[in-house]
């Protein structure tokens, strides 16, 4: 099998459809999900941060708006221009005590000479860059600075004061303080991480929950700053903090200052539901893949796995092999009915196979056993050849002894009628002529069967056949005390036969019988009709059975038994059954012998009733 084909197998076909069909959808579900969670946190934290921005900004430009009027109003108050510098000075204690943030507040005129409290500085009044830019008629604002003392940032504000003529004699300066204002600003309800913080234009943090980091940390190098203060276009709702942190902020700009007022939360933070969202959703979607596969899988072993073993079977069924083909049939889905029509078709396949092999097998033994015949035919020709041309000799010599035998007989009877012979002669005489008549007589039968006579053909009664052959044996029967009987199946068809060889065929059975059984034994001539199965189709017989009740024949001599001058007895001719067989064969029908070793032996005549005989014995037929 190659390796495409094991790719693209149905199981793994069903398992990429499943998942097509099953788990792009969730997947696809999943992740639009997620990404629309996350952009509508990303929506809302950032609105809320951009609001809280805007509102911290706000507040703070107001509270600088108002400080940034406190002074302005006392710079030109015309009350503070009436009053003496004592009075000044107690209206300021009067104006701090009220304003806490104020944590110093002065009058300087031009001249320098300071009137109330005045910030700790080395340098000289004039020197001041708050002085310069009020004594130039400008509102100042410095940038915030720590004071390591207190322990307080603050930042310098100042204004011109102008005198009753209109022009400028002095400058209130206050130094405020930005603990208060800036823990309102930096105090942020956004999570955890949520934070706000103030830098100048330098990414100095002005102001920071962290005190260590104010004016002595800058930022200018985070990504965090470019988006601060970089353009419009370029900034982003998530970058990289000052802390290298990933952050979600928004940024502000205070109205009237250098200085950003910047809010952000840790992107981690904000998005903790998206995440914790993401997290459950790819749970869904890795129990879905599970479900999937074991689906598939399932799904492959209900129908894949079938068709497989469908697969086996029909390759088993192509070899031969119908053993391994039988597949469980109790599924009642259509594969159970695809199995059950495979299993019928094995099944018929097996019957057909199993009934050509007993064909070959009915075909062998039936091959072997016409070798075999045709081998004992081969053998009965030569010995038939052999037979005939030792007949042919016999016949010869018979024919020679025949002549000097018949002068021998009449001379011997010329004798006897001319010669007068004493009792003793008389009796020798007769010996020696019956001796000679014997001879004869065997020469003539010898003649007689290698050379019979034409037959006559004649319709008989069996019956009476059987009754004459009784009338002859029946002397020496009884003169054996043995018992000759018959058992006639009537009524018997007439035959037509040569009468005179039948009879004496059926005489040399008869006579054989009473050799074998000797005294007091039980000779039984049967008649019936039988049908025998011939090349040509069936065909009725007549079959006479000659039983005795004698010893058998020893197995060894059966194969020679029907042979010319076989014989086991010392007087016998080996004639009897040659000439039985002949005869028989000569009237178209067969001989069988069935030999009971120890109880006896029947000889069957079959003798067709319609007129079957040959006039030769062809040899074929050796059913002997
Ligand atoms: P013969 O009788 O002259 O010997 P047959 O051809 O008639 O010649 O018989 C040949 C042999 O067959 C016999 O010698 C005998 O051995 C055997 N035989 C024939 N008929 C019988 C029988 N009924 N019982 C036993 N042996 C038999």
């Amino acid at each position: 099998m190659s390796a495409g084909s094991t790719v693209f197998t149905i199981r793994n076909k069903l398992m990429l459809l499943s998942f097509l069909f099953a788990l792009a959808p969730v997947c696809a579900v999943g992740i639009l999900s997620t990404r629309t969670a996350e952009e509508l946190i990303l929506t809302m934290v950032a609105n809320q941060i951009d609001q809280v921005t805007a509102d911290k900004a706000a507040l703070l430009e107001r509270w600088i708006g108002e400080r940034k009027a406190d002074i302005e109003l006392m710079a030109h108050s015309s009350i503070m221009q009436s009053m003496s510098p004592d009075e000044i000075e107690s209206y300021l204690r009067q104006v701090k005590r009220a304003y806490r943030v104020y944590r110093e507040i002065r009058v300087v005129p031009l001249d320098g000479a300071a009137i109330g409290g005045f910030p700790g500085s080395s340098a000289t009044v004039e020197e001041e860059r708050w002085f310069q830019e009020a004594a130039a008629g400008r509102l100042y604002m410095s940038d915030i600075r720590l004071d390591a003392g207190e322990g307080e940032s603050f930042f310098m504000i100042s204004a011109p004061r102008l005198a009753r003529n209109g022009q400028i004699d002095g400058v209130v300066c206050a130094r405020v303080g930005t603990g208060t204002i800036l823990e309102v600003i930096l105090r942020v309800s956004l999570g955890s991480t949520g934070e706000s913080y103030l830098v100048d234009r330098e990414g100095t943090f002005l102001a920071h929950k962290e005190p260590g980091r104010i004016l002595t940390e800058n930022i200018a190098q985070s990504e965090s700053f470019r988006n601060i203060f970089g353009e419009s276009r370029e900034r982003r709702t998530t970058y990289v903090d000052y802390r290298g942190i990933e952050v979600i902020g928004a940024s502000r700009r205070v109205g009237g200052t250098d200085w950003v007022l910047v809010v952000e939360q840790d992107r981690e933070e904000a998005f903790h539901s998206a995440d914790a969202l993401e997290r459950y959703i790819l749970l869904v979607i890795s129990l879905s893949i599970v479900g999937v596969f074991l689906s598939a899988w399932l799904l492959s072993r209900v129908v894949a796995e079938p068709i497989r073993r469908l697969s086996d079977a029909a390759t088993h069924l192509a070899q031969g092999d119908f053993e391994t083909v039988v597949i469980d049939t109790r599924r009642r889905d259509e594969i159970g009915r695809l199995y059950t029509v495979f299993d019928h078709m094995a099944r018929q396949l097996m019957d057909r196979q199993q009934r050509l092999e007993k064909r070959v097998i009915l075909r062998e033994a039936e091959l072997k056993e016409t070798d075999v015949k045709l081998k004992r035919s081969q053998e009965a020709a030569a010995r038939s050849q052999q037979l005939a041309a030792l007949g042919q000799l016999a016949a010869g010599v018979a024919h020679e002894i025949r002549t000097p035998l018949t002068s021998l007989k009449m001379f011997l009877e010329s004798i006897e009628r001319e010669l007068e012979f004493s009792s003793e002669c008389e009796e020798d005489f007769q010996v020696a002529a019956s001796q000679i008549l014997r001879m004869e007589a065997t020469i003539n039968r010898f003649l007689d069967f290698a050379k019979p006579r034409e037959p006559v053909w004649v319709e008989i009664d069996v019956e009476e056949l059987i009754q004459d052959a009784l009338l002859i044996a029946g002397p020496r029967a009884k003169q054996q005390e043995t018992l000759l009987g018959t058992r006639l199946t009537a009524p018997l068809p007439r035959i037509s036969v040569d009468r005179k060889q039948l009879g004496e065929a059926l005489l040399n059975l008869m006579v054989n019988g009473l050799e074998a059984v000797g005294d007091h034994g039980r000779i039984t001539v049967s008649a019936s009709v039988e049908t025998l199965e011939r090349a040509t189709g069936p065909q009725d017989c007549v079959r006479i059975d000659v039983s005795d009740t004698g010893p058998g024949i020893d197995p060894e001599h059966i194969p020679r038994l029907f042979d010319p001058f076989f014989t086991t007895k010392a007087t016998g001719t080996g004639l009897g059954l040659s000439i039985v067989y002949t005869t028989v064969r000569r009237h178209g029908g067969e001989v069988r012998m069935k030999n009971d070793e120890g109880e006896g032996v029947t000889f069957s005549m079959l003798i067709p009733v319609q007129s079957g005989h040959v006039m030769e014995d062809d040899g074929k037929n050796s059913d002997r």
